[in-house]
């Protein structure tokens, strides 16, 4: 099933989420539509909070992975830098150049509650930085210097308002 995505303004966004404790079927059930949503969205990534669900678990698809799941995650080992655009599924439109770490790693576990550990780099660091902020009620905005938060903010308004087209470009998270 296909759930309604919450955009800025949505107080659910800005809620630190809880940890998950229960890997039953109704968990697996919500892991299922949230990888449905985030395809149909399209999207590479998409985190609990953002679909009204305050659960640390997010769904990601670089393009090589192919739909994973991870449930109560935990980055170490930030390296390198990277500024690439980003965008986000909550804040639909815009695009901005986010400072994340090249390479990191993070530690969680899958739906069943079986530990995982991935390395992500380049794409999939940020997917991962991206979805974990969201799991914190932090968004890619507070990420930016003021001008670069107040350049996404009046480019939304203007997509809102109808007087600019959304950029297509990479899919957001
Ligand atoms: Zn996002």
């Amino acid at each position: 099933m296909i759930l309604p995505i919450r955009t800025l303004g949505d107080p659910v966004l800005r809620q630190p989420a809880s940890p998950v404790t229960a890997f039953d079927d109704g968990f697996r059930h919500l892991c299922d539509d949230m990888i449905e949503t985030m395809y149909a969205a399209p999207g590479v990534g998409l985190a609990g909070p953002q679909v009204g669900v305050s659960l640390r678990v997010f769904v990601f698809d670089d393009g090589e992975t192919g739909p994973q799941i991870l449930a109560n995650p935990r980055l170490s080992d930030g390296a390198g830098d990277l500024a690439e655009e980003e965008g986000c599924l909550s804040i639909p439109g815009p695009y901005h150049v986010t400072p994340r770490f090249a390479t990191i790693r993070v530690r969680g576990t899958d739906a069943t509650g079986k530990d995982v550990e991935m390395l992500g780099e380049g794409l999939l660091a940020r997917i991962f930085q991206h979805e974990t902020d969201h799991l914190d009620g932090m968004l890619y905005i507070d990420r930016l210097d003021d001008e670069g938060r107040r350049e996404v903010l009046s480019e939304l308004r203007r997509i809102e308002l109808g007087l600019q087209e959304p950029a297509s470009r990479r899919r957001p998270q």
